[in-house]
């Protein structure tokens, strides 16, 4: 599959829309996240906790996915799709601990401000704050929930505690496919 995803389904939340780089076509899982070029592409539509580098390579799409692979195996853990992983856990932490920051005091009255301790690349601080999201929704957030229609598999934020598709139009499909489906 080479063509460039559109990225429509992209929730607004950096670490939902980090999660969401694998979607399915009817029931299979795709991976969307090849080359730079698809890279470069999310970094673009995404909701990011940093600003993008101008330019992204080879070696940034394996530490995205370095990232990404424990990141979606441990939300999809948290709503009960995969099994709790230490070394998914480790994994998380070290791209944490790879661009630490201090709050500082802010220039504007009564603000803090992020600022990373020595010079980590921008992509590096990037996957950084992603995964501090993704920590952060894994800690404090009850209403993450997975879209198990054909067609999305994707993990979004519930508007109502009984809600089980992301979206009306994944409701519908799942109900087509239900009913076609052979006995
Ligand atoms: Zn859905």
């Amino acid at each position: 599959m080479s063509e460039t995803p559109t990225w429509e389904w992209l929730e607004g939340y950096p670490a939902l829309d980090l999660a969401n780089t694998v979607i399915r076509r009817g029931w299979t899982e795709l991976e969307l996240i090849h080359t730079p070029a698809d890279l470069d592409s999310w970094l673009n539509a995404a909701a990011l906790p940093a600003p993008r580098p101008p330019t992204v390579d080879e070696a940034d799409v394996a530490a995205f996915l370095n990232l990404r692979d424990p990141s979606l195996r441990l939300l999809r853990a948290a709503v009960g799709r995969e099994s709790w992983e230490t070394h998914d856990v480790e994994q998380l932490t070290e791209t944490i601990a790879s661009a630490p920051e201090i709050e500082a005091l802010g220039t504007e009255p009564g603000t803090t401000e992020l600022r990373p301790i020595g010079s980590p690349s921008p992509f590096t601080l990037l996957l950084s704050r992603l995964a501090r999201e993704v920590r952060d929704v894994l800690t404090s957030q009850d209403r993450l929930a997975f879209c198990d229609a054909p067609g999305c598999g994707q993990l979004f934020f519930r508007h109502r505690p009984n809600q089980s598709w992301c979206g009306p139009a994944c409701g519908n499909r799942a109900r087509v496919s239900r009913h076609h489906k052979t006995p």
